[in-house]
């Protein structure tokens, strides 16, 4: 302990829409057992963080908070007992991890329903103030905490601290996702709502797992170009089209009846509606991308009538960061991953990849710390 830093220059939020500042914030003198302080290699920049700076978020935050929530660190303390991540690899000082938000193990949610995402006693990085000891949990920081509730998955060598940081959140997210439709049949279309990070590592996800076709629906341009080497098939711009127009060329995909599983990941109301039309009848509409605080208005029949299940998927569990990492290790040089990594940004750079990201510049920008 004695090689580490009293202070670590982390960026806060003190207030919503306003600027972050790099602060200096005490790095815990105490490592709990099963916790570890980290020294960060990365974070890349989320939905999330932009909505939470703008103070639009469906979820409770604690200011003044440090944000940065898509962290890969390098262990350099260890508490008692965090020898093991949370799949029986042996972890040391200088491995590299990525840690999950808490579950506390032992509550209904936890244990009876098996959902550790929806725990009780829920901790999340970056929501969480940074007065109160352990002061650390945000990701763009130079040290990190990690809870001794949270799970923690070691990154395999041969994967960058970029494509690290971008299975951290996205890619979980989407792993959880898949989990919760079970098998993509070989005849089965689906359709993604959503160009962005997400709907980009889902399309290839879905590939992978056999979908017959994956149609993706999104804009800029240059985005959908992005979703064609991540293996869709056909993609349809949001730019320059209606809603029925979308619905037609769907229809004229899949032989009048609609798509068999639709995933939505972009975080417009608007987009809900847009997907019940596009399911067939009996089909999965996964929601994903919505946490924020947007209304629309809708019509219940529709998913009675069609026999649609919906389907919502928050987070993602240890598990999901697992299969997330190996799902990107092992197909790092089929899709282009890198490419995805459109910025990278010193610390004191965080409020230029903040704006970049809130403006649609950006796809995953990362803060880098070496
Ligand atoms: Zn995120
Ligand atoms: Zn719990």
């Amino acid at each position: 302990m004695s090689t580490l830093p009293e202070f670590s220059r982390a960026a806060v939020l003190r207030s919503f829409k306003s600027p972050l500042q790099i602060e200096q914030v005490p790095v815990p003198r105490h490592i709990e057992p099963r916790s570890l302080l980290v020294e960060m290699e990365a974070c890349s920049i989320c939905g999330t963080d932009i909505h939470l700076w703008q103070g639009s978020l469906s979820l409770k935050v604690d200011l003044p908070v440090i944000i940065g929530h898509e962290m890969v660190g390098r262990i350099v303390a260890m508490g008692e007992q965090a020898g093991m991540d949370s799949v029986g690899q042996a972890l040391r000082p200088g491995d590299r991890i990525v840690y999950t938000h808490t579950s506390c193990g032992s509550c209904y949610f936890c244990t009876t329903a098996k959902q550790p995402t929806l725990c009780s006693h829920r901790k999340a990085y970056m929501y969480e103030t940074m007065e109160k000891s352990p002061y650390l949990l945000g990701g763009f920081s130079e040290y990190g905490y990690v809870l001794p509730e949270s799970g923690r998955l070691k990154v395999p060598d041969s994967l960058s601290s970029d494509l690290a940081s971008l299975s951290s959140c996205a890619l979980r997210s989407v792993m959880n996702a898949m989990s919760q439709i079970g098998r993509i049949e070989p005849h089965e279309t689906v359709v993604v709502q959503g160009a962005g990070p997400l709907g980009l590592l889902a399309t290839a996800n879905a590939k992978v797992r056999g979908a017959r076709k994956v149609i993706v629906i999104g804009s800029p341009t240059a985005r959908l170009e992005m979703a064609r080497e991540f293996g869709a098939d056909e993609c349809i711009p949001v730019e320059g089209t209606t809603a029925a127009d979308r619905l037609d060329a769907v229809l004229a995909a899949t032989e009048g009846r609609g798509a068999d599983i639709v995933m939505e990941f972009t975080g417009v109301p608007s987009a809900f509606n847009e997907g019940l039309q596009l399911a067939r009848k009996g089909a999965k509409y996964l929601i994903v991308g919505q946490l924020g605080e947007g209304k629309v208005e809708m019509q219940p029949s529709m998913i009675v009538k069609k026999n649609i299940n919906v389907i919502g998927s928050f987070s993602g569990d240890a598990r999901s960061y697992s299969l997330a990492l190996q799902f990107i290790e092992r197909h790092q040089h089929e899709f282009p991953f890198e490419r995805m990594i459109t910025g990278r940004y010193r610390l004191d750079e965080v409020n230029t990849a903040m704006e970049r990201m809130k403006n649609y510049q950006e796809i995953k920008p990362v803060i880098r710390f070496h």
